[in-house]
Formats: structure tokens, C-alpha cells, sequence
């Protein structure tokens, strides 16, 4: 909630500078931002008649200083929560004899869906959603879990207790072994590890064994976005419908629901409609449970409800064995030393491995050269680029000064006071205390001295810059040091 009071804030400020205090506080100070995210913001403000006032004569007003405040532009809604206490309740109320009218058509409305179109609608925007399947997805010790848990959910989903839809995986599980179901599943991880994988891989399984199963997916944000073009154009019937009549529910990144006050209080009738009906749900999240903030305390609980499994970053073969895969699906052959290098330079996530060998795939496939370890350095540099640099460390500067000086490590923290050594000595000394964080008697200690020497080298350094040849000098060492 902090991030909207701020940019509530930050919106008032911006009106209240353009306009006179007794029109501010007349239509605009009691603006209370209720829900946003990047295409909707949903204000509240204590009456209808302002309500409607702001709705004819300040639309592009406060369109215009909510793009100021945000740098981007932005839809934005007026509800009145007169006599309610929240206004997105408010609205929903509003719509509901709406609702009702257009629930009494659909009931009686002959039925419009194949099951066929139902499977089509469930899995929206996602036609990319067939690449992804549990044959196509490495398996390691970070995620055993986590694709142990998705699978047993694939293989036996619950699917209501009178639906005789139940069924086990054929072969893997016999018709005497207890099928056990986990509800809701949350699997939680940092983000390119492999949870929206896992999601696409449950509902393509799920859907070769039985079409008729109604699977929708959605990201999360995208369930708060329809959510509020519903509430708008009057649709929450269809809305809620559409979501309490799946059989199995996927919300990827249900982290977003955190602060979404009405998102949250819809999601949780959703979701205890379904798991009532002891239909299966399953969610991500970037984080666990617990993690997830501001959350109502009866969500938390039913996340926590089921099974959590979690993914962690992969391990050295882990990586190594994504390469392979990525790599042979892509019908390419990488050497071993070009893999070795690409699983100790690619650790951040598994979207990062699969970006790099697209890449080296390209470019091997353009220029119709092999792929080698080579053409992987140099393909990789601004993938890996990005990451934080390596800390400095005193070797490192001890290593590129010598090379500077053109005199030994080893003389460097040596005794020896030739001119050229003793230079070397006290740019060394200058340049740790630069970039690094240790004390001058820690300085003092990796040349077999005290911190008055420290500082006397560090004086002359300091004593001869301003002059130019020592500024850039200074400058092309710590470029070097931190490259
Ligand atoms: P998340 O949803 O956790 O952010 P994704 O599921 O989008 O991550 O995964 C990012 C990419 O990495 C996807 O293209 C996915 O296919 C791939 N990926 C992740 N984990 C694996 C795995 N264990 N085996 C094969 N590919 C994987
Ligand atoms: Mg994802």
C-alpha cells in the first residue's frame, strides 16, 4: 500500500500546484488511489456528485498529472464510495443487477462453447504454451521438487469429488495405489528458473489425456486487469464465471496479488469456490507465502493450505545439462570447452542459458561456422556484461599495476627502493584504499609495513595529482582493475 499512499501523494502535490486552493480542495483533495497497475488507475473519492463532476470536466486533467507523476499514460477511473466503505466493493455493487440480468441470460442463453473453444479460451495468448513440456524440461537436484510435485498434479489433478474425471498416470501409478492430490500447489523461485515452464508443461499434459478438462491460465496481473475492465463494462458475472467453472486454475506470479486490495478479495471467492468443489489449483510466486506483502492473513493460509515446493538456481550440471538440452533441441553442436565455459560464465538463470545459445545458434548459422569456444567468449560478453562486476581485490591491483610498472608482484610488496619499484608501491597503496573498503593498517599489513607508510604513499600520489599525466594514469588503472 505504501507505493500507492506515495504516488497518491505525489498526484495531489501535482494538482494541488495547478490550481487555486479553494478548487482543490473542493474537487480533488479527497482522491484516494485505491488500484493500479500499468494501464489502470482506480481513484476513489467520497461522493457521486463529485464523482461525476470529475468524470465531465477533469478527465484529461487528472489523466494528464497521473502520466506527469508515473512518466507513462495511463487510463483513469473515478468511483464513488459514498456511504461505502470501499469503493471498488461499491462499484461491484453497482454492477450488480447488471450482473444478475446478464446471468439470467447466459442461463438460459443455449450453450455457446465447444469444449473444444473452452481449452482455446483457457489458454489465451499463450500459443507458444505447446513448446513447453515436463520432456523438454532438465530435471536436477534444484528443481526435483518442485517437478516432482507439478507432475504428480499433472498426473492426478483434482478435478471434483462427483465429476468421475479423477484418473491416474496410466503405467506409472497402478489401479490400487492411493492417488493423492495436492491443493492448492504453490511452487515459488527467483524469476527464470523454470515456474511458468512447469505451468505450461501440467496444462499440456493435462490436456493429451483428457481435452475436456476446462484449464484456464493466467498471470496474475493480467487476472487484476480484466478483473477491472469487467467491473467497468459491467462483465463480473462472466468474469467470475469463466474462473469459478475451471477445472484446474494456474495463476502464474501470484506475488503481484500483494497490496491489491480488491484483486485480493476477489481472488479469494475464486478460490474458495473452487477448492470447495475441490478443484485443482496451482500457483507461482517469486517468493513464499510468507514473503508476499501486504497479503490478506485467509489467503496466506490457503497458499499455504496445500503443497509448497520450491525451485532453487541451479547447480554447476544442472547448468551444464540445460546446455546440452537447449543446444540439441536447437540442432546445434557446441564443443566441451566451449560448455565448460558457458556453465561457469551463464549462472544466473536458466532464461540467460537459453538466450546465450540462441545467440551462438545465430550466429553460427549466419557466418555457417561451427560453433567454438571463441565465437561463445565473444557472444556472450554483453550477456554476461550486465552482471556485477567481480570485487576488487588487492591481486588484482597488485596484478595490474605490475604490468603497468613493469616490475614484479613480488618486488612491489618487497623492500626494495628503486625509484620505479617505490612508485609502483605507492600507487598500489593508493589505489586499495581507493577501491577498496580495508583499513590502513590492514594496507599497511599486505606490504610488511605500518599505516604511517600507508599514508605517506598515499600523500604522494595525492600530492601529484591535478597533474595530468597522473589523473589519467589513475584513471586507465582502475578502468583495468575493475574490467
Ligand atoms: P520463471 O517462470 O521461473 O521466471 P520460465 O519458466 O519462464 O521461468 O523459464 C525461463 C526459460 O528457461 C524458459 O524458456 C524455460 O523453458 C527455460 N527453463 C527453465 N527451467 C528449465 C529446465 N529445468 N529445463 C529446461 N528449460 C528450462
Ligand atoms: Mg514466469
Amino acid at each position: 500500500m505504501d507505493t500507492l499512499n506515495d504516488l497518491n501523494l505525489l498526484f495531489l502535490r501535482n494538482l494541488q500546484t495547478k490550481y487555486i486552493s479553494t478548487v482543490y480542495d473542493l474537487w480533488f483533495r479527497d482522491l484516494v488511489l485505491v488500484e493500479m497497475d500499468d494501464s489502470h488507475a482506480v481513484f476513489s473519492i467520497n461522493s457521486d456528485f463529485k464523482r461525476g463532476v470529475l468524470e465531465k470536466k477533469y478527465s484529461t486533467v487528472l489523466h494528464d498529472a497521473m502520466e506527469e507523476v508515473i512518466g507513462f499514460p495511463i487510463e483513469v477511473t473515478v468511483v464513488s464510495n459514498e456511504q461505502v466503505e470501499d469503493p471498488v466493493d461499491r462499484i461491484l455493487r453497482q454492477k450488480r443487477e447488471e450482473e444478475e440480468k446478464q446471468a439470467e441470460l447466459a442461463a438460459n442463453a443455449p450453450p455457446v462453447q465447444s469444449e473444444d473453444e473452452k481449452f482455446k479460451q483457457a489458454i489465451e495468448g499463450h500459443s507458444l504454451v505447446e513448446e513447453y513440456t515436463f520432456g523438454n524440461f532438465v530435471v536436477g537436484e534444484s528443481n526435483k521438487f518442485a517437478h516432482a510435485a507439478c507432475w504428480a498434479v499433472a498426473a492426478c489433478p483434482s478435478l471434483g469429488p462427483s465429476t468421475g474425471t479423477r484418473y491416474s498416470n496410466a503405467g506409472e501409478a497402478g489401479p490400487d495405489e492411493p492417488i493423492f492430490t495436492y491443493n492448492p500447489l504453490f511452487i515459488h523461485g527467483p524469476s527464470g528458473l523454470g515456474k511458468t515452464h512447469l505451468l505450461y508443461a501440467i496444462t499440456n499434459e493435462i490436456k493429451k489425456k483428457k481435452s475436456n478438462v476446462k484449464i484456464v491460465y493466467k498471470k496474475c496481473e493480467d487476472f487484476t486487469n480484466e478483473m477491472i475492465g469487467a467491473i467497468k463494462s459491467g462483465t463480473m458475472s462472466a468474469f467470475r464465471e469463466k474462473y469459478r467453472s475451471s477445472d484446474v486454475l494456474l495463476i502464474d506470479d501470484i506475488q503481484f496479488i500483494a497490496g491489491k486490495e480488491a484483486t485480493q478479495e476477489e481472488f479469494f471467492h475464486t478460490f474458495t469456490a473452487l477448492y470447495e468443489s475441490e478443484k485443482q489449483i496451482i500457483l507461482t510466486s517469486d517468493r513464499p507465502p510468507k514473503d508476499i506483502n501486504p497479503l490478506e492473513d485467509r489467503l496466506r493460509t490457503r497458499f499455504e493450505w496445500g503443497l509448497i515446493a520450491d525451485i532453487q538456481p541451479p547447480s554447476e550440471e544442472l547448468r551444464a545439462a540445460i546446455i546440452r538440452q537447449k543446444a540439441e533441441s536447437m540442432h546445434v553442436t557446441v564443443p566441451e570447452d566451449a560448455i565448460a565455459f558457458l556453465t561457469e560464465s551463464l549462472q544466473k538463470d536458466i532464461r540467460q542459458i537459453e538466450g546465450a545459445i540462441k545467440k551462438i545458434a545465430a550466429i553460427s548459422s549466419i557466418t555457417s561456422t561451427p560453433i567454438s569456444l571463441d565465437m561463445c567468449r565473444r557472444a556472450i560478453g554483453d550477456i554476461v556484461s550486465g552482471e556485477e562486476p567481480a570485487p576488487v581485490t588487492v591481486d588484482r591491483i597488485l596484478k595490474v599495476v605490475s604490468e603497468k610498472f613493469g616490475v614484479s608482484c613480488a618486488d612491489i610488496k618487497g623492500r626494495k627502493r628503486s625509484e620505479n619499484i617505490a612508485n609502483a608501491r605507492h600507487m598500489c597503496v593508493y589505489l586499495i584504499r581507493q577501491l577498496t573498503s580495508m583499513s590502513l593498517m590492514d594496507i599497511g599489513a599486505v606490504f610488511g609495513r605500518d599505516h604511517t607508510t600507508t599514508i605517506n604513499s598515499i600523500r604522494k600520489i595525492e600530492a601529484d595529482k591535478g597533474n595530468g599525466n597522473m589523473d589519467t594514469l589513475i584513471n586507465e588503472l582502475t578502468e583495468k582493475i575493475k574490467a
